[in-house]
C-alpha cells in the first residue's frame, strides 16, 4: 500500500467520508462485549458476553444497519465522541486516532487481510459468550476495566506482536 492511500495518517477523523470511516473499524468486536457500570465509583468492569447480535466468527455485527433499532444502547462511534467513550479497548482504531497513535499491524488497513485481527487474537474470537447463554453479567467480569486501562493495559491483554518485526 502506497502513501497516497494511507488516509487515516493524513485526515482527521472529522475528515474522512463514510467509506474511509468505516473501515476504520478492524472487526475485533471488543466493543460489542458488555460492560458493568458501577453507579457510585463510575468504575467499569468488562465481561466476555456479547452482544446477541455479534457474529462470533466474523465479530461484526450480524445486522449493522439496524444495530440501532435491535439494540437502543449500542453506542455510534463518531468522530465527536469517540474522546468520551472510555470504555473503548485501547486497541480500537478509532481509539487510536483520535488519541494520536498508529494502527497496529494486523489492522487490515495494514496487514490487507481481514483475518490477521483474528490470527494475532486481537479479537474476540473463540473468546466471548452470547448474552443468550448467560444469567448473571456478574459472573462474567473478566477484568476491572479503568484499573486496566490506567495501567495502559487493553481489555484484551497486551496487544499482540507482529511476528515478522516482533
Ligand atoms: S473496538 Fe473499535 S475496531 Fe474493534 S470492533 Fe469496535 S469499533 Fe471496531
Ligand atoms: S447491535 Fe451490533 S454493533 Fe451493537 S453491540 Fe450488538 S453486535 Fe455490536
Amino acid at each position: 500500500m502506497n502513501d497516497t492511500t494511507r488516509f487515516w495518517e493524513t485526515k482527521g477523523l472529522a475528515e474522512m467520508d463514510e467509506a474511509e470511516w468505516e473501515s476504520l473499524c478492524d472487526g475485533c468486536g471488543q466493543c460489542c462485549l458488555f460492560k458493568l457500570e458501577d453507579a457510585d465509583t463510575g468504575e467499569f468492569a468488562l465481561t466476555d458476553v456479547a452482544c446477541r447480535y455479534l457474529d462470533h466468527n466474523s465479530c461484526q455485527c450480524s445486522d449493522y444497519r439496524n444495530r440501532s433499532r435491535n439494540v437502543p444502547d449500542c453506542v455510534k462511534v463518531a468522530p465527536d465522541n469517540i474522546a468520551k467513550l472510555r470504555w473503548m479497548p485501547e486497541t480500537c482504531a478509532y481509539r487510536l486516532l483520535a488519541e494520536g497513535k498508529e494502527l497496529f499491524w494486523w489492522h487490515p488497513l495494514v496487514s490487507g487481510d481481514r483475518e490477521a485481527v483474528h490470527s494475532s487474537g486481537a479479537s474476540v474470537r473463540g473468546k466471548a459468550i452470547n448474552e443468550d447463554m448467560v444469567d448473571d453479567l456478574e459472573d462474567h467480569v473478566i477484568r476491572q476495566l479503568n484499573k486496566e486501562l490506567g495501567n495502559g493495559m487493553p481489555p484484551l491483554g497486551t496487544p499482540p506482536k507482529d511476528p515478522e518485526t516482533g
